[in-house]
């Protein structure tokens, strides 16, 4: 058996059951273990103020799926051709049902959502009423569900090191258990011992550009709108001491968003959302000028049906949102409501009311002509001439005959007219190192790697299509699961 990870002389914290990243799926796995007798020691990444991941800025519903036979068969149905283990899909389904308890258990008051069916993604496949989603808190959004999770880690006394961030799982020679994990603080590392087991909840890869490259189907770079501490950090060290990996080409994305150097995660534009509507023309183009979609298409997390078959909408990069004056005089051009995304929420950026400053900052670019502003971005003048042209005489006329568009149909009527880069966006990766029904985590010859769980979004059981709040779901699920199982794991010698 193979091992990793230098064994120290000394350890310098030790603890039943450490717990890697402080999301959803750190604190349901944390609170379990701790609830079925463990001491449990949490490191974080982040620094205070920016714990939670990913499940801080979401938008904090999570799935309570049943009756359970149902939530199997909408389970499979998402998958599709990618089919999951039904080891997993089982374990998954006995405990989805049980999240509104536990989040009563610790405190919370589940409310369901109110527009239950807008909010079933595939509602033609078998078991889709099984979908049952809910929130903590008055109102969906605004950190509400992930702040009880936080208040109930507090409360139990469970110790969160911030700032510290694990570097490798520490395994040990002769059984290949995992045996530790070596963090460090302020560039110098600290040897944590596990009596128990080791739970990896350190969240996706959406930070990690190589990783996105090698990964993620055609995308030459992706940005996100959740935490900027996700790099895929879990994935190394399980691939390090000999993980199996699953899911990897499947993400929650894309979407289009504005980035800038100057912020970590993207800035999502209001006029590109499926529900709302500015004044004035907008289209997108992509590197060649030419329209590629309907820019107000509303996808399913980013999938789309084409061609008969569900695949990542098209995303050709760079792509420009191109729009006239009256838009950009209708009001800010990105919704502040700090009800979800790492900017709104955490980063705050406060985008001038006339868009202005973002002018100014050169994030939009502006031009007398068209010409003028496909040479600002690079594009070919006089195909951008003739997409506009075509766009124009179409909404006009009422009616998009390129992709169908049916929401705000507008000329770009008069200048000058302006230019903003999007990129690809995404919420969340859901590959990561491949789980068994136990939350174990799995080598490629199918046998567990002792002593080391995991749940969340790090290696997802999402092999393909999604089902919103699933994510989180998931991570209570998993987390109680990987919880329970670590804390009774027997001490190693
Ligand atoms: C804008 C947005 C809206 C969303 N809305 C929803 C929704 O409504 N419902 C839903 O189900 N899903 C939603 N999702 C997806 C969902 O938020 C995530 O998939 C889920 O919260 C992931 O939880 P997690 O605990 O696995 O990871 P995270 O919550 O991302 O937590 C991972 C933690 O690990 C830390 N970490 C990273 N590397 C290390 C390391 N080396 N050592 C220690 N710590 C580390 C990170 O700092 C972070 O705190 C949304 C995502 C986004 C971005």
């Amino acid at each position: 058996m193979s091992s990793h990870g230098e064994f120290p002389a000394q350890w310098d914290k030790q603890v039943d059951v450490v717990v890697v990243g402080f999301g959803g799926a750190g604190a349901a796995a944390a609170i379990t273990a701790q609830n079925s007798g463990a001491t449990v020691l949490i490191l974080e990444k982040a620094p205070k103020g920016e714990e939670g991941g990913n499940t801080r800025v979401a938008g904090q519903g999570y799935l309570n799926a049943s009756p359970k036979e149902e939530a199997i068969d909408y389970f499979n149905a998402l998958c599709g051709p990618f089919t999951v283990d039904q080891d997993v899909v089982r374990a998954w389904a006995d405990e989805i049902g049980l999240n509104n308890d536990w989040l009563a258990s610790i405190g919370g008051d589940p409310q369901e959502h109110q527009h239950p069916p807008e909010g079933i993604e595939f509602p033609q496949f078998l078991g889709s009423n099984s979908t049952h989603k809910f929130h903590e808190g008055p109102v969906v959004g605004y950190s509400n569900t992930w702040l009880l999770f936080e208040k109930a880690v507090n409360e139990r006394g469970i110790e969160v090191l911030y700032e510290s961030p694990a570097k490798e799982l520490i395994q040990r020679n002769g059984t290949g258990e995992i045996v530790g994990v070596r963090a460090e603080q302020g560039g110098k590392s600290v040897y944590v011992r596990a009596n128990k087991a080791v739970i990896l909840t350190c969240g996706g890869f959406e930070n990690n550009q190589e990783m996105i490259r090698n990964y993620l189907p055609g995308l030459p770079y992706c940005y996100t709108t959740g935490s900027p501490h996700n790099e895929g950090d879990g994935i190394t060290m399980a691939m390090e001491v000999g993980a199996d990996l699953w899911h990897m080409n499947n993400y929650a994305g894309p979407s289009m968003g504005l980035k800038v150097p100057e912020y970590r995660t993207t800035f999502s534009m209001v006029a590109l959302h499926f529900s709302k509507v500015l004044d004035g023309g907008m289209i997108v183009v992509g590197p060649d000028a030419n329209r590629f979609a309907d820019e107000k298409r509303k996808t399913s997390h980013g999938k789309v049906y084409e061609s008969g078959r569900w695949g990542p909408l098209m995303t050709p990069c760079p792509m420009y949102m191109i729009f006239d004056h009256k838009m950009f005089t209708s009001g800010p051009l990105y919704d502040k409501d700090p009800k979800t995304g790492w900017n709104t929420m955490v980063d705050r950026y406060d985008w001038s009311d006339d868009n202005s400053a973002e002018l100014d900052r050169g994030w939009i670019k502006k031009a007398d002509t068209f010409a003028e502003l496909a040479e600002s971005i690079g594009v070919d003048a006089s195909t951008l001439e003739s997409t506009v042209g075509k766009w124009n005489e179409d909404s006009v006329a009422g009616a998009d005959t390129d992709f169908g568009r049916t929401m705000m149909l507008k000329p770009l009527a008069e200048g000058p007219f302006f230019a903003l880069e999007l990129s690809p966006s995404m919420l969340n990766t859901q590959g990561g190192p491949r789980r068994n029904g136990k939350g174990q985590v799995m080598r490629p010859d199918g046998s567990p790697l002792p002593r080391l769980y995991s749940a969340g979004e790090l290696g997802s059981i999402y092999s393909f299509l999604y089902q919103g709040t699933g994510n989180i779901g998931e991570c209570l699920a998993f987390g109680r699961i990987s919880g329970r199982n670590a804390a009774a794991e027997q001490p190693w010698e």
